[in-house]
């Protein structure tokens, strides 16, 4: 158990420090600038400015896996059973996840109040940098945690293999999808995955493409930007 939890803690780390070396590359080095999807520069001092705020949710976010696992890994964790069933949990988990993100996310821009004293921080960003996945109001990536969760207590729980490659995932293509950069040509290639174009499309606009690591919820409920 104690091993989970520093494997967990020891992931997310490692993770968040990759966001801000690629958000300091990006503004302090204009790494990738001729990939970039818009032409707006952001300078290194907004990268200074978004470290408070990530630093605390960064933080907490490794406090909230620490309890979970500690406390409550029985109703959310089971024993490895086989590769591809690992595979459809991880799915199905990222599935579920994106799904309940996606009504939490078009709420929270139709509810104007809550706009307004919640999701109003993450877009100060109009063209996002790597970093800025979780310059979030805490209340707002708070609110998102019960999504993961429904999904892996729905599939009667995942193995700690698929949480671990769950939260690589998850996490690397938020940073991804908040970098600012074209999307790869692997990234393109996979049927309906959210690419880095469809997420800052949201930050430009500040309407549609709600959904984050799938395009189809978008396409099903007709939000999707043309
Ligand atoms: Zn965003
Ligand atoms: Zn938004």
């Amino acid at each position: 158990m104690n091993q989970h939890i520093i494997y967990a803690c020891g992931l997310l780390v490692g993770i968040n420090l990759y966001g801000v070396i690629y958000a300091f590359l990006v503004t302090k080095y204009k790494l990738l600038n001729n990939k970039k999807i818009q032409t707006r520069n952001i300078s290194y001092e907004t990268f200074l400015s978004r470290l408070p705020l990530f630093t605390f949710n960064v933080l907490v976010l490794i406090l909230f896996n620490v309890i979970g696992i500690y406390f409550f890994r029985e109703y959310f964790i089971r024993d490895f059973i086989s590769v591809p069933w690992m595979i459809v949990e991880i799915l199905f988990v990222l599935l579920i996840d994106d799904l309940f993100f996606y009504f939490l996310h078009r709420g929270m821009h139709q509810n104007k109040y809550i706009y307004k004293k919640i999701h109003k921080i993450h877009h100060r960003a109009n063209t996002p940098i790597p970093l800025e996945y979780i310059y979030v109001h805490p209340l707002e990536w708070m609110s998102g945690i019960p999504g993961p969760f429904l999904g892996m207590v729905i599939i009667g729980g995942i193995s700690f293999e698929s949480y671990l490659i769950y939260l690589i995932i998850r996490n690397v293509h938020e940073i991804h999808i908040h970098s600012g950069v074209k999307s790869s040509k692997l990234h393109k290639i996979i049927p309906f995955y959210g690419t880095n174009e469809h997420h800052d499309a949201h930050h430009a606009k500040r309407d549609g493409n709600y959904a984050s690591t799938f395009v189809f919820w978008d396409l099903l409920f007709k939000t999707r930007l043309k």
